[in-house]
């Protein structure tokens, strides 16, 4: 049985009292235990706050190479950390590489956008908002805004679907800030963030006190956060809000972003025609949504928007592709899909796919218990693909974390898209599928207000694009309303929220000095 143990204040520590034991979903053997109690977390967060010092006297250019260190650390053993997401996580080798990869990914990218702002900047380590404005009738005073990198920690806490990728694309954007972490992944699937960071330690690559880790609760560690401190939260809803009231919060103006669920869409344009590229591309899509981490992605499509004409074709395809998808132990040669991640999604799952159904007709899965292949009778924690035709009064407030979609029919007009996007209250993510410009047009005006990321597939990048469910680096992560209002990520925009924004007043010669614009 592994033991996780915390990383903080530059030491290890086991933990103490009831421990939390982490199991292997595909056939609920024990093969962890966790607990934080008895850390000291105003010692983690005094030890944290001193490292910052530290990280902020590096360049973006030595920012930028600790995190190819980090890349590389994690590159090197990344076999040994596939093989742990697939026991802990029920992931299928597929699965698992979708993040352990997307964390050396993501590091890699924040160095080359660290690079480039070296490029740019030489050793300075603000950033400048806009240019000078002229104050007075003298031109000698001016105004500067510029961005600053805060003096506090940031604490990120995860959720258990990403173990790997969740924890190093908020470490990445945090270290080119210049801002130490301390990182909570979700117990349950916590094993791979602690191997990651155990490597990493053990590497030396680590600058002392940048990264320290918890596994287990988080004690009464945020309600000692302050001003200068940061809270990324991804993980539901609920949490996200109950977090946001931790007690001193407003009260110390402690910066918080939050990325939470979403019921992102899939919408059929009226011009997309059946069964041709564009077509194929939005099933192969929804299908890899569905599938893919057995559907427990956040950015996953929950709801399939289809013009009468359509719907018909689209749901025989879909149910066709998914009837060949093999559910159960995703070691096992030939599972093409794995459990969900713990006991209570598998409860939360079921119960969602029930509600989904009641008053519609479901068209492939359901809510009744299924056993996986090469699993014990009864173990694991297995749900089968799912396709609901048709909606009720909780298909676009209810995210089935797991395997499902609920196809709905709509109008085929760009308003009619935009206000069944704009039914979910605020999404990451929704791809439209259509080559008509007006059509476009209308859509991006209407729905991007509800949406973190919009993804316009048309015949000329069908078999291009990246799928609609893939975060990337480069574009901004979270959404508005429901989905959290977080923005992580977008390349340089993710370092924002760990800057201060202050507007200099001053002699346009001496503030030309100190932010070498060269005036
Ligand atoms: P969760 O139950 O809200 O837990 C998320 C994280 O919060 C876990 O690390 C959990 O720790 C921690 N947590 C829970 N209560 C806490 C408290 N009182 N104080 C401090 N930490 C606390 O969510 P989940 O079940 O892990 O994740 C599923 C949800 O996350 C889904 O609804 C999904 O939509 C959403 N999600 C969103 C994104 C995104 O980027 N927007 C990405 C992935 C998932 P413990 O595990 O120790 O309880």
């Amino acid at each position: 049985m592994i033991r996780l143990e915390s990383y903080v204040s530059g030491r290890w520590q086991p933990g103490a009292g009831r421990l939390t034991t982490l199991v292997n979903p595909a056939n609920e053997a024990a093969i962890a235990e966790a607990s934080s109690e008895g850390v000291d977390f105003g010692a983690a967060l005094a030890y944290g706050r001193a490292a910052g010092a530290a990280l902020r006297a590096l360049t973006f250019a030595e920012r930028a190479g600790l995190l190819k260190a980090m890349a590389k650390v994690l590159h090197a053993n990344r076999e040994e950390l596939l093989d742990l997401a697939q026991t802990n996580g029920g992931n299928t080798r597929g699965d698992a590489k979708f993040d352990v990869d997307g964390a050396i990914g993501t590091l890699s990218a924040y160095a080359v956008t660290g690079d480039a702002m070296a490029a740019r900047l030489g050793d300075r380590k603000f950033l400048l908002d806009g240019d000078f404005i002229q104050l007075a009738r003298n031109p000698r005073f001016v105004g500067q805004h510029i961005r600053s990198t805060r003096h506090g920690v940031a604490v990120h806490i995860n959720a258990f679907n990403f173990p790997a990728w969740g924890t190093y694309e908020k470490v990445a954007v945090a270290f080119l800030a210049g801002v130490p972490v301390i990182t909570k992944p979700a117990t349950a699937t916590a094993v791979v963030t602690w191997r990651s960071v155990q490597l990493l330690v053990q590497s030396g690559c680590l600058p002392a006190g940048a990264l320290q880790l918890i596994c287990g609760s988080t004690g009464e560690l945020l309600s000692r956060l302050g001003p200068q401190d940061h809270l990324a939260f991804t993980g539901s809803n609920a949490t996200g809000a109950a977090l946001r009231n931790t007690a001193g919060f407003a009260e110390n103006g402690v910066r918080v972003t939050v990325e939470a669920d979403s019921l992102n869409a899939a919408v059929c344009g009226p011009d997309v025609e059946v069964g041709g590229d564009v077509w194929s591309t939005m099933l192969r899509n929804v299908v890899q949504d569905m599938t893919q981490k057995t559907g427990q992605k956040c950015t996953a499509v929950r709801r399939v928007f289809l013009p009468a004409d359509k719907a018909e074709a689209f749901e025989e395809a879909l149910v066709d592709a998914l009837s060949g998808v093999v559910v159960g132990d995703p070691t096992t040669d030939g599972v093409t899909m794995g459990p969900v991640s713990t006991a209570a999604q598998l409860r939360d799952a079921r119960a969602g796919i029930a509600a989904l159904a009641e008053g519609n007709r479901v068209a492939l899965g359901g809510a009744a218990p299924v056993d996986g292949v090469n699993a014990p009778a009864g173990k694991g924690y297995y749900v089968r693909p799912t396709v609901i035709s048709g909606a009720n009064a909780r298909t676009h407030d209810l995210e089935v974390f797991g395997p499902c979609v609920s196809l709905l029919a709509y109008d085929g007009t760009a308003a009619g898209a935009a206000k069944g996007i704009g039914q979910g209250q605020g999404s990451l993510v929704s791809s439209f599928y259509a080559d008509d410009r007006g059509w476009i047009g209308d859509v991006v005006a209407g729905a991007a207000p509800w949406l973190g990321r919009m993804q316009i597939c048309g015949s000329k990048i069908a078999d291009m694009a990246t799928p609609p469910g893939m975060v990337l680096p480069s574009m901004l992560h979270g959404g508005p309303g429901r989905a959290g209002g977080g923005e992580e990520l977008g390349g340089e925009r993710g370092l924002l929220f760990y800057m201060q924004r202050t507007a200099v007043a001053g002699d346009r010669v001496v503030l030309g000095k100190v932010f070498g614009t060269g005036e």
